[in-house]
């Protein structure tokens, strides 16, 4: 057994290793939020999130905050009390923007699926017809699953009916294909730790046209002043546009990583990088399926990229996370209630490289042998590829 030293490997859903660089950003000198330095890599931030969400159009936001409180902002935005919100759920990470879209004084209708599959398209298309709806949100990769819902298909079926689309990219911006502009999508948002490549801290949201004329058009003001669209509309604005401005202090050093590693995305280009994490999802499916390992999403097609969730073989429980994690791997376990002591997840998303897949599928394999689970010491790392 290894110590667990710093060097372990990071192999969750987010948060994921980091590149060097990025982390050197972080650990810089803390500077003025109104230095030039800074207001330039805020400025060109801004402009590669538009690259990252395929989103020429739409408006980038990026506050302290994690996931969650772009979520909130979405939600805030958009809706008012009495407003129709559809809930396309996933799991869990749907129920939770269904129960703020109920705080923000929503009627919620959910559309659930089982764990593991997606609600159907005629579903959504059917309910969509009942009319009186103004927001469908879709949680594009279920973390607690690895469940991928089919954005590009629901965004369509939502813009027939002219209903705003909400997109929880958490766990796909920046390593699954999301193209907002082109599939009409109105709001996507993510947080920095994930498929983004910078540490947790981060809330990054980016509204269309629509989302921001529907902002425009709210009939009461946004109750929360930190959320609210009319604080941060200026400031996002002025930034870009290289011009100091304050409502409140931006997270200067978490957004100069951020500008390293979104610097990065496009260095790497969209098109690329959603590729590779496709060959790197399909090694992992490869390797898993040699181990005897059974998926949680119930077929190929509604299977991420980003991470794999996979049930604990035979009498294997969540002790196989800990013998893992003693080969010196962090993978986690399950999350989704319904389920959550019979399977486990491994991200595989941002920097991650081939040989990280090696050492996280040979330790996958030791850690099976260790709770006393018969598996070929390497065939999982030979059926990568
Ligand atoms: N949505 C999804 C799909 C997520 O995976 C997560 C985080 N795992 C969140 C929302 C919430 O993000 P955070 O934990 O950064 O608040």
């Amino acid at each position: 057994m290894h110590l667990m030293s710093e060097r372990n490997l990071l192999m969750i859903p987010g948060p994921i290793e980091f590149e060097p660089s990025v982390l050197r950003a972080l650990g810089e000198k803390t500077r003025s939020h109104v230095d030039p330095v800074f207001i330039k890599a805020f400025s060109r931030t801004l402009q590669g999130l538009r690259t990252v969400f395929a989103a020429p159009t739409a408006q980038p936001f990026v506050l302290a905050g994690s996931g969650t409180l772009a979520m909130e902002m979405a939600v805030a935005n958009l809706v008012q009390q009495g407003d129709q919100a559809l809930v396309v759920n996933t799991g869990y990470f749907s129920d939770r923007i269904g129960t703020m879209l109920e705080r923000h004084g929503a009627a919620v209708t959910h559309l659930r699926a089982d764990p593991g599959a997606v609600p159907l398209l005629e579903e959504v298309d059917r309910t969509l017809s009942t009319g009186g709806f103004k927001v469908m949100t879709v949680t594009h990769v279920d973390t607690s699953t690895a469940v991928l819902a089919p954005v590009k298909a629901l965004a369509a079926v939502a813009r027939k009916h002219g209903v705003l689309v909400v997109v929880d990219g958490v766990c796909s911006a920046g390593g699954e294909a999301l193209e907002m502009d082109a599939w009409g999508i109105d709001v996507a948002f993510t947080a920095s730790q994930k498929a983004l490549g910078a540490p947790p801290g981060l809330a990054v949201l980016l509204a269309g046209p629509r989302a921001m004329a529907a902002w425009k058009a709210r009939s009461r003001p946004v109750a929360s002043m930190y959320l609210d669209f009319a604080e941060w509309l200026p400031i996002h604005e002025a930034y870009e546009a290289e011009k100091p401005s304050y409502f409140a202090t931006p997270p200067v050093n978490g957004i100069m990583a951020l500008d390293v590693s979104v610097g990065q995305l496009v260095a790497e280009g969209m098109v690329a990088r959603v590729a590779r994490h496709v060959a790197l999802a399909s090694s992992m499916r490869s390797a898993w399926k040699a181990l005897g390992l059974t998926p949680l999403p119930k077929s190929d097609s509604v299977t991420a990229h980003t991470l794999s969730a996979l049930y604990y073989p035979g009498a294997v429980d969540a002790a196989l996370v800990k013998a893992v994690a003693g080969e010196g791997v962090v993978i986690a376990g399950g999350l989704h209630p319904a389920l959550k002591s019979k399977y486990f997840r491994v991200g595989h998303m941002g920097a991650v490289s081939r040989s990280d897949l090696v050492v996280t599928v040979n330790a996958v394999e030791r850690g099976l042998l260790a709770c006393g689970h018969g598996v070929e010491l390497g065939s999982g790392v030979a059926a990568l590829g």
